[in-house]
Protein backbone atom coordinates (compact mmCIF):
# COMPACT_ATOMS: atom_id res chain seq x y z
CA UNK A 1 0.00 0.00 0.00
CA UNK A 2 1.88 3.22 -1.01
CA UNK A 3 1.02 6.33 1.44
CA UNK A 4 -0.27 8.65 -1.36
CA UNK A 5 -1.84 7.93 -4.71
CA UNK A 6 -1.51 11.10 -6.97
CA UNK A 7 -4.18 10.70 -9.88
CA UNK A 8 -2.67 13.08 -12.51
CA UNK A 9 1.06 13.68 -14.09
CA UNK A 10 0.29 17.49 -14.50
CA UNK A 11 1.88 20.22 -12.83
CA UNK A 12 0.00 19.77 -9.78
CA UNK A 13 0.48 16.08 -9.11
CA UNK A 14 3.84 16.39 -9.90
CA UNK A 15 4.42 19.11 -7.48
CA UNK A 16 2.55 17.49 -4.82
CA UNK A 17 4.94 14.40 -5.43
CA UNK A 18 8.11 16.21 -5.08
CA UNK A 19 6.62 17.75 -1.70
CA UNK A 20 5.59 14.11 -0.98
CA UNK A 21 8.47 12.30 -1.84
CA UNK A 22 10.80 14.78 0.50
CA UNK A 23 8.13 14.33 3.58
CA UNK A 24 9.06 10.75 3.10
CA UNK A 25 6.19 9.37 2.04
CA UNK A 26 5.67 6.33 -0.70
CA UNK A 27 4.19 7.89 -3.64
CA UNK A 28 2.67 6.78 -6.61
CA UNK A 29 1.47 9.00 -9.69
CA UNK A 30 -1.06 7.72 -12.29
CA UNK A 31 -1.53 9.77 -15.73
CA UNK A 32 -3.86 8.81 -18.68
CA UNK A 33 -2.69 10.95 -21.42
CA UNK A 34 0.96 12.37 -21.08
CA UNK A 35 3.30 13.38 -18.09
CA UNK A 36 3.63 16.94 -17.81
CA UNK A 37 -0.08 18.12 -18.36
CA UNK A 38 -1.84 20.28 -20.57
CA UNK A 39 1.86 22.97 -19.66
CA UNK A 40 3.26 20.56 -21.92
CA UNK A 41 1.57 21.82 -24.93
CA UNK A 42 2.19 25.06 -24.19
CA UNK A 43 4.37 26.93 -26.16
CA UNK A 44 5.56 29.13 -24.31
CA UNK A 45 5.76 29.95 -20.63
CA UNK A 46 6.53 33.44 -19.81
CA UNK A 47 5.28 34.30 -16.53
CA UNK A 48 6.30 31.73 -14.31
CA UNK A 49 8.61 33.52 -11.28
CA UNK A 50 12.31 33.48 -11.64
CA UNK A 51 11.48 31.55 -15.45
CA UNK A 52 11.68 34.74 -17.94
CA UNK A 53 11.03 32.02 -20.39
CA UNK A 54 10.48 27.91 -20.67
CA UNK A 55 8.69 26.15 -23.01
CA UNK A 56 6.16 24.04 -21.65
CA UNK A 57 8.17 21.21 -23.02
CA UNK A 58 10.94 21.35 -21.10
CA UNK A 59 9.32 22.50 -17.99
CA UNK A 60 7.11 19.02 -18.06
CA UNK A 61 10.32 17.23 -18.97
CA UNK A 62 12.45 18.67 -15.81
CA UNK A 63 9.34 18.62 -13.47
CA UNK A 64 8.59 14.68 -14.23
CA UNK A 65 12.53 13.58 -13.86
CA UNK A 66 12.62 15.71 -10.51
CA UNK A 67 9.57 13.97 -9.45
CA UNK A 68 11.43 10.64 -10.61
CA UNK A 69 14.56 11.18 -9.27
CA UNK A 70 13.22 11.62 -5.66
CA UNK A 71 11.81 8.49 -6.02
CA UNK A 72 7.96 8.89 -7.07
CA UNK A 73 6.93 5.99 -8.79
CA UNK A 74 4.42 6.21 -12.09
CA UNK A 75 1.99 4.86 -14.01
CA UNK A 76 0.83 5.23 -16.75
CA UNK A 77 -3.39 4.29 -17.34
CA UNK A 78 -6.61 6.05 -16.55
CA UNK A 79 -8.19 5.62 -13.91
CA UNK A 80 -11.58 3.90 -13.56
CA UNK A 81 -12.38 4.05 -10.57
CA UNK A 82 -12.12 4.81 -6.51
CA UNK A 83 -13.30 3.58 -4.08
CA UNK A 84 -12.99 3.58 -0.21
CA UNK A 85 -11.56 -0.04 1.89
CA UNK A 86 -10.38 -0.07 5.13
CA UNK A 87 -8.17 2.39 6.31
CA UNK A 88 -7.42 3.84 3.08
CA UNK A 89 -8.56 3.89 -0.44
CA UNK A 90 -8.51 1.76 -3.80
CA UNK A 91 -7.86 3.08 -7.34
CA UNK A 92 -8.48 1.09 -10.57
CA UNK A 93 -6.66 1.63 -14.11
CA UNK A 94 -7.40 -1.14 -16.28
CA UNK A 95 -7.92 -4.62 -14.18
CA UNK A 96 -5.54 -3.64 -11.60
CA UNK A 97 -6.00 -2.13 -8.52
CA UNK A 98 -3.69 -0.05 -6.45
CA UNK A 99 -4.31 0.90 -3.22
CA UNK A 100 -3.33 4.22 -0.74
CA UNK A 101 -3.56 5.82 2.38
CA UNK A 102 -4.32 8.85 1.25
CA UNK A 103 -5.82 10.30 -2.24
CA UNK A 104 -4.66 13.55 -4.07
CA UNK A 105 -6.69 14.09 -7.44
CA UNK A 106 -4.92 16.73 -9.47
CA UNK A 107 -6.80 15.55 -12.61
CA UNK A 108 -6.46 19.05 -14.35
CA UNK A 109 -9.38 19.82 -17.09
CA UNK A 110 -9.63 18.33 -20.80
CA UNK A 111 -9.95 20.63 -23.74
CA UNK A 112 -13.33 21.94 -24.45
CA UNK A 113 -15.00 21.20 -27.64
CA UNK A 114 -16.17 24.10 -30.21
CA UNK A 115 -19.21 22.35 -30.79
CA UNK A 116 -19.63 22.72 -34.27
CA UNK A 117 -21.42 20.18 -36.52
CA UNK A 118 -18.26 17.60 -37.99
CA UNK A 119 -15.59 18.84 -35.77
CA UNK A 120 -15.43 15.40 -34.29
CA UNK A 121 -15.73 13.90 -37.78
CA UNK A 122 -12.35 16.27 -38.97
CA UNK A 123 -10.36 16.09 -35.68
CA UNK A 124 -7.03 14.89 -37.30
CA UNK A 125 -7.94 15.78 -40.67
CA UNK A 126 -7.19 19.59 -40.45
CA UNK A 127 -8.69 20.04 -36.89
CA UNK A 128 -6.42 19.96 -34.06
CA UNK A 129 -6.39 21.36 -30.42
CA UNK A 130 -2.51 21.49 -30.00
CA UNK A 131 -0.99 24.07 -32.34
CA UNK A 132 2.87 22.78 -30.72
CA UNK A 133 2.06 19.15 -31.35
CA UNK A 134 0.15 19.51 -35.07
CA UNK A 135 1.48 22.98 -35.98
CA UNK A 136 4.50 21.25 -37.79
CA UNK A 137 2.00 19.40 -40.47
CA UNK A 138 0.83 22.99 -41.72
CA UNK A 139 3.71 24.26 -42.66
CA UNK A 140 3.48 26.90 -45.61
CA UNK A 141 -0.64 26.42 -45.11
CA UNK A 142 -3.32 28.62 -44.61
CA UNK A 143 -4.73 27.96 -40.86
CA UNK A 144 -6.80 29.27 -38.36
CA UNK A 145 -7.17 29.50 -34.38
CA UNK A 146 -10.34 29.90 -32.37
CA UNK A 147 -10.25 31.78 -29.05
CA UNK A 148 -9.59 34.67 -27.09
CA UNK A 149 -7.62 33.77 -23.94
CA UNK A 150 -4.09 32.94 -23.30
CA UNK A 151 -3.95 29.61 -25.14
CA UNK A 152 -5.59 31.06 -28.23
CA UNK A 153 -3.49 33.57 -28.23
CA UNK A 154 0.02 31.47 -28.08
CA UNK A 155 -1.38 29.20 -30.63
CA UNK A 156 -1.80 32.03 -33.89
CA UNK A 157 2.03 33.25 -32.58
CA UNK A 158 3.26 29.72 -32.78
CA UNK A 159 1.41 28.82 -36.08
CA UNK A 160 2.41 32.06 -37.34
CA UNK A 161 6.09 30.65 -36.95
CA UNK A 162 4.97 27.71 -39.50
CA UNK A 163 2.06 28.72 -41.50
CA UNK A 164 1.67 30.96 -43.75
CA UNK A 165 -1.48 32.31 -42.72
CA UNK A 166 -3.10 32.43 -39.58
CA UNK A 167 -6.63 33.96 -38.90
CA UNK A 168 -7.62 34.46 -35.01
CA UNK A 169 -10.73 34.14 -34.53
CA UNK A 170 -12.65 35.19 -31.44
CA UNK A 171 -16.65 35.53 -30.81
CA UNK A 172 -16.37 39.07 -29.19
CA UNK A 173 -14.16 42.41 -29.71
CA UNK A 174 -11.41 42.12 -27.10
CA UNK A 175 -9.28 39.12 -25.47
CA UNK A 176 -8.89 37.65 -22.45
CA UNK A 177 -5.67 36.57 -22.96
CA UNK A 178 -2.26 38.96 -21.40
CA UNK A 179 -1.71 41.87 -23.18
CA UNK A 180 1.68 40.93 -23.79
CA UNK A 181 0.64 38.02 -25.87
CA UNK A 182 -2.01 40.22 -27.94
CA UNK A 183 0.78 43.02 -28.55
CA UNK A 184 3.05 40.06 -29.82
CA UNK A 185 -0.36 38.88 -32.02
CA UNK A 186 -0.99 41.94 -33.28
CA UNK A 187 2.52 42.75 -34.53
CA UNK A 188 2.74 39.29 -36.46
CA UNK A 189 2.10 40.65 -40.23
CA UNK A 190 0.75 37.16 -41.03
CA UNK A 191 -1.71 37.45 -38.10
CA UNK A 192 -5.16 38.44 -39.01
CA UNK A 193 -7.85 39.08 -36.84
CA UNK A 194 -11.35 38.28 -37.21
CA UNK A 195 -13.07 39.65 -34.39
CA UNK A 196 -16.83 39.53 -33.07
CA UNK A 197 -16.81 36.38 -35.55
CA UNK A 198 -18.11 32.80 -34.99
CA UNK A 199 -17.01 29.63 -36.83
CA UNK A 200 -20.60 28.35 -38.16
CA UNK A 201 -19.37 25.43 -40.52
CA UNK A 202 -16.54 23.39 -41.30
CA UNK A 203 -15.85 22.81 -45.33
CA UNK A 204 -13.86 20.26 -47.09
CA UNK A 205 -14.85 16.34 -47.87
CA UNK A 206 -11.85 14.24 -46.38
CA UNK A 207 -9.74 17.02 -44.77
CA UNK A 208 -10.62 20.74 -43.71
CA UNK A 209 -10.46 23.11 -46.97
CA UNK A 210 -12.14 25.90 -44.99
CA UNK A 211 -15.13 27.79 -42.86
CA UNK A 212 -17.81 29.83 -42.88
CA UNK A 213 -17.47 32.87 -40.32
CA UNK A 214 -20.92 34.78 -39.40
CA UNK A 215 -20.26 38.10 -37.41
CA UNK A 216 -22.51 39.36 -34.95
CA UNK A 217 -24.35 40.81 -38.13
CA UNK A 218 -25.16 37.98 -39.03
CA UNK A 219 -22.92 37.98 -42.35
CA UNK A 220 -21.36 35.36 -43.71
CA UNK A 221 -17.94 34.39 -45.25
CA UNK A 222 -15.86 32.05 -46.30
CA UNK A 223 -12.18 31.37 -45.08
CA UNK A 224 -9.81 29.15 -46.69
CA UNK A 225 -8.04 27.33 -43.67
CA UNK A 226 -6.92 23.45 -44.22
CA UNK A 227 -5.88 23.60 -40.20
CA UNK A 228 -8.59 25.16 -37.70
CA UNK A 229 -6.66 25.04 -33.64
CA UNK A 230 -9.83 25.31 -31.13
CA UNK A 231 -8.49 26.59 -28.22
CA UNK A 232 -11.59 27.73 -26.85
CA UNK A 233 -10.59 26.31 -23.15
CA UNK A 234 -10.68 23.54 -20.61
CA UNK A 235 -13.36 21.86 -19.23
CA UNK A 236 -13.04 19.17 -15.65
CA UNK A 237 -13.79 15.97 -16.10
CA UNK A 238 -14.13 14.81 -12.50
CA UNK A 239 -17.51 13.15 -12.90
CA UNK A 240 -15.63 9.41 -11.34
CA UNK A 241 -15.13 10.82 -8.25
CA UNK A 242 -17.95 12.49 -7.29
CA UNK A 243 -18.93 10.27 -4.88
CA UNK A 244 -16.15 11.19 -2.56
CA UNK A 245 -15.42 14.60 -3.45
CA UNK A 246 -18.29 17.14 -4.21
CA UNK A 247 -18.35 19.05 -7.19
CA UNK A 248 -19.24 22.14 -8.13
CA UNK A 249 -22.09 23.35 -10.62
CA UNK A 250 -19.38 23.57 -13.33
CA UNK A 251 -17.83 20.53 -12.32
CA UNK A 252 -15.00 21.31 -10.33
CA UNK A 253 -13.73 19.72 -7.10
CA UNK A 254 -15.56 21.92 -4.24
CA UNK A 255 -12.49 22.60 -1.62
CA UNK A 256 -11.19 25.38 -0.19
CA UNK A 257 -7.07 26.64 -0.42
CA UNK A 258 -6.62 24.13 1.97
CA UNK A 259 -7.16 21.79 -0.98
CA UNK A 260 -9.31 19.57 1.73
CA UNK A 261 -12.33 17.65 0.13
CA UNK A 262 -15.08 16.48 2.38
CA UNK A 263 -14.15 12.99 2.61
CA UNK A 264 -10.91 12.50 5.07
CA UNK A 265 -7.85 11.33 3.01
CA UNK A 266 -8.60 12.75 -0.09
CA UNK A 267 -7.46 16.03 -1.32
CA UNK A 268 -7.53 17.98 -4.67
CA UNK A 269 -5.08 20.33 -6.59
CA UNK A 270 -4.38 22.34 -9.54
CA UNK A 271 -7.12 23.13 -12.71
CA UNK A 272 -9.68 20.55 -11.48
CA UNK A 273 -10.36 22.64 -8.32
CA UNK A 274 -12.84 25.60 -8.03
CA UNK A 275 -10.95 28.63 -8.23
CA UNK A 276 -10.64 31.55 -9.89
CA UNK A 277 -7.49 31.41 -11.17
CA UNK A 278 -5.72 28.78 -13.45
CA UNK A 279 -2.55 29.06 -13.79
CA UNK A 280 0.85 26.85 -13.81
CA UNK A 281 1.90 28.98 -10.63
CA UNK A 282 -1.74 28.35 -8.98
CA UNK A 283 -1.21 24.60 -10.26
CA UNK A 284 1.95 24.07 -8.35
CA UNK A 285 0.66 26.02 -5.25
CA UNK A 286 -1.95 23.43 -4.85
CA UNK A 287 0.06 20.58 -5.39
CA UNK A 288 2.26 21.84 -2.56
CA UNK A 289 -0.63 22.70 -0.09
CA UNK A 290 -2.64 19.46 -0.95
CA UNK A 291 0.83 17.05 -0.48
CA UNK A 292 1.68 18.90 2.79
CA UNK A 293 -2.00 18.28 3.92
CA UNK A 294 -2.20 14.81 2.91
CA UNK A 295 1.49 14.01 5.05
CA UNK A 296 -0.53 15.85 8.12
CA UNK A 297 -3.52 13.69 7.73
CA UNK A 298 -0.93 10.56 7.32
CA UNK A 299 1.10 11.50 10.51
CA UNK A 300 -2.23 12.29 12.62
P1 LIG B 1 -9.81 30.80 -21.39
O1 LIG B 1 -8.94 31.85 -20.81
O2 LIG B 1 -10.96 30.26 -20.62
O3 LIG B 1 -10.33 31.35 -22.78
C1 LIG B 1 -11.21 30.60 -23.57
C2 LIG B 1 -11.60 31.47 -24.76
O4 LIG B 1 -12.43 30.71 -25.63
C3 LIG B 1 -12.40 32.71 -24.36
O5 LIG B 1 -11.94 33.82 -25.07
C4 LIG B 1 -13.83 32.35 -24.74
O6 LIG B 1 -14.58 33.45 -25.20
C5 LIG B 1 -13.63 31.42 -25.89
N1 LIG B 1 -14.71 30.45 -26.04
C6 LIG B 1 -15.19 29.59 -25.09
N2 LIG B 1 -16.16 28.82 -25.61
C7 LIG B 1 -16.30 29.20 -26.91
C8 LIG B 1 -17.14 28.77 -27.97
N3 LIG B 1 -18.03 27.78 -27.81
N4 LIG B 1 -17.01 29.39 -29.17
C9 LIG B 1 -16.12 30.38 -29.34
N5 LIG B 1 -15.27 30.83 -28.38
C10 LIG B 1 -15.38 30.22 -27.17
O7 LIG B 1 -8.96 29.48 -21.81
P2 LIG B 1 -7.41 29.32 -22.19
O8 LIG B 1 -7.01 30.32 -23.19
O9 LIG B 1 -7.26 27.87 -22.50
O10 LIG B 1 -6.65 29.64 -20.84
C11 LIG B 1 -6.99 28.91 -19.64
C12 LIG B 1 -6.09 29.41 -18.49
O11 LIG B 1 -4.76 29.00 -18.73
C13 LIG B 1 -6.09 30.94 -18.39
O12 LIG B 1 -6.00 31.29 -17.05
C14 LIG B 1 -4.82 31.32 -19.12
O13 LIG B 1 -4.28 32.55 -18.70
C15 LIG B 1 -3.92 30.15 -18.77
N6 LIG B 1 -2.88 29.97 -19.80
C16 LIG B 1 -1.64 30.46 -19.52
C17 LIG B 1 -0.62 30.35 -20.44
C18 LIG B 1 0.74 30.86 -20.09
O14 LIG B 1 0.90 31.51 -19.12
N7 LIG B 1 1.76 30.59 -20.86
C19 LIG B 1 -0.87 29.73 -21.68
C20 LIG B 1 -2.13 29.27 -21.94
C21 LIG B 1 -3.14 29.39 -20.99
P3 LIG B 1 -15.03 34.64 -24.21
O15 LIG B 1 -13.80 35.45 -23.99
O16 LIG B 1 -16.08 35.33 -24.99
O17 LIG B 1 -15.53 33.97 -22.99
Amino acid sequence: MYDILIVGGGPAGLTAAVYARRAGKSVLVLEGTGFGGQIASSHLVENYPAIPAVSGADYSEALTAQAKALGAETQFGRVSGLRREGDGFVLTVRKKEFEGRAVILATGAKHRKLGVTREEELTGRGVSYCAVCDGAFFKGRDTAVVGGGDSALQAALFLSGVAKSVTLIHRRGEFRGQEANEAAVRQRENITLALDSQVVELLGENALSGLVLENRAGERRELAAEGLFIEVGQEPDNGLFSQLAQLDEGGYFQAGEDCRTGTPGIFVAGDCRAKELRQLTTAVADGSVAATAACQWLDR
